[in-house]
């Protein structure tokens, strides 16, 4: 069956206090519109999230989407279809964002106009790669902001959660309540700048239940899977991350937890997917050759 959620639809934090506001059977399909991270508050270059602007409403994500029969433990697992933007972006940054503070002297705004498969910067035609920033169920008994990232899910800003991707996610209340937005035409690993061409988009997805847990988020493409870890430092982030893919390939393949060291070190990729939200969030990807 296929579903559609608009885009007023949306939470600031991911939450069991929040009510679904569309229930799914597995296998469905849903089209769920997407606001921008700044809330389409940005469309001129007049326009930036100096000053007085509202940070206590950002990132919004369009849900939650219960799936029926999803229960704690579970995994949630959504496959990407599609993704379809918006015809104008924005690139957004300010002297406190990323690692290089003071680049700008106050917040500054890059429209970019989007088009077929470029976006155009400064005039340059920049290729697309639309990718989610935010995808998560709600956790357990907290709520998170949609800012922050974690077990759940939440701004991962994670490259490859793109059209032809599956994303696994831990199931913490019944149903699950997924919710996503924050999409980004084009982003670099590691968002320096504190943004990608943040853009609304339509984005088409199935979900299905998985009855194998998994810990923390993963992403699935043809060529290889990514297990991704959030943490205060990109040291305790590449730690959890590394570990497991320790554990990940050692139980896939029967192997000793050293002998998955030794392969996790020679054909695996510690990749850094964020370093600009409240936690940082690192991956490994784990090619499907090995496995
Ligand atoms: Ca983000
Ligand atoms: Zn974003």
């Amino acid at each position: 069956m296929l579903h559609r959620i608009g885009r007023d639809k949306v939470v600031y934090d991911m939450s069991p206090e929040h009510k679904p506001v569309l229930e799914v059977s597995p296998g469905d399909t849903v089209i769920v519109e997407t606001e921008d991270c700044f809330c389409h508050k940005i469309v001129s270059e007049s326009q930036t999230v100096g000053g007085d602007f509202d940070f206590t409403h950002v990132n919004p994500a369009t849900g939650p989407i219960a799936v029926k029969g999803a229960t704690p433990g579970d995994t949630i697992v959504v496959s990407i279809e599609s993704i379809e933007l918006d015809d104008q972006g924005v690139v957004e940054t300010c002297p406190a964002w990323g690692p290089v503070k003071n680049v700008s002297k106050s917040c500054v705004s890059e429209i970019v106009k989007i088009q077929g498969n470029y976006a155009s910067f400064m005039g340059e035609q920049i290729e697309i790669k639309p990718m989610i920033g935010v995808i998560g169920n709600s956790p357990a008994d907290k709520s998170i902001p949609c800012t922050t990232p974690g077990r759940h899910g939440g701004n991962l800003d994670t490259r490859d959660i793109v059209a032809g991707s599956r994303v696994f996610l831990p199931v913490f209340v019944k149903g699950g309540n997924l919710s996503l937005g924050d999409v980004h035409a084009r982003m670099g690993d590691g968002e320096v700048g504190g943004s990608g061409i943040e853009v609304r988009a339509n984005v088409k997805l199935t979900v299905d239940i998985d009855k194998m847990p998994v810990d923390s988020p993963t992403v699935e493409n043809e060529e290889a899977f990514y297990l991704l870890f959030s943490a205060k430092t990109l040291e305790e982030a590449s730690h959890g991350a590394v570990k497991r893919a320790i554990e990940f390939i050692s139980d896939w393949k029967s192997i000793p937890r050293e002998k998955a060291y030794m392969l996790t070190s020679i054909c695996c990729d510690l990749m850094i997917s964020q370093v600009v939200n409240p936690l940082v969030t690192v991956r490994v990807r784990v090619p499907k050759v090995i496995l």
